[in-house]
């Protein structure tokens, strides 16, 4: 199965065998392999395998297998390594902290106290500008 690819790109030389990574498991459109910067231990990557920068662009049966990706790697993680949680991560452009602009979920043990700051305490919101921003969203939908 052909699929799109970027030569300048890290994780589509991964694909094609051209770097070498710990591989997890592979199938017709994601691979999975072990983080070579683990934020925590098991830290590991569900990618696509055509080259899909993010969520907005690559196609939904596509974005559907890496999930089912990432799903099976924090099954095994969570089994394995019984790390205190899991966070599955995903960034969609520079602002968001995405390095890589091939798509790929993040499968993330937690340790207690390990710094990542993921978590925000959640703060009752502006009611007007939640609705304003509902109807753009609902109307972008539409
Ligand atoms: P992001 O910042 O969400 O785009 O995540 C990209 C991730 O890819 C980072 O956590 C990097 O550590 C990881 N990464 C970059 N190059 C490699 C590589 N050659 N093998 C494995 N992981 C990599
Ligand atoms: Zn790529």
């Amino acid at each position: 199965m052909s699929h799109p690819t970027d030569s300048s790109c890290i994780f589509c030389k991964i694909v094609a065998g051209q770097i070498p990574c710990f591989k997890l498991l592979e199938d017709a459109e994601t691979i999975a392999f072990m983080d070579i910067n683990p934020v925590n231990p098991g830290h590991a990557l569900a990618v696509a395998k055509g080259h899909w920068p993010t969520v907005d662009v690559i196609p939904p049966d596509v974005l559907a297998a890496v999930a089912k990706t990432a799903q099976r790697i924090a099954k095994a993680v969570l089994a394995e390594l019984k790390p205190v949680g899991l966070n599955l991560i995903q960034a969609n452009g520079a602002g968001a902290g995405q390095s890589v602009p091939h798509l790929h979920i993040h499968i993330m043990p937690r340790r207690a106290s390990d710094g990542v700051a993921l978590n925000w305490e959640p703060r009752p919101g502006d009611k007007a500008e939640i609705e304003a921003i509902y109807k753009r969203l609902k109307a972008a939908l539409s």
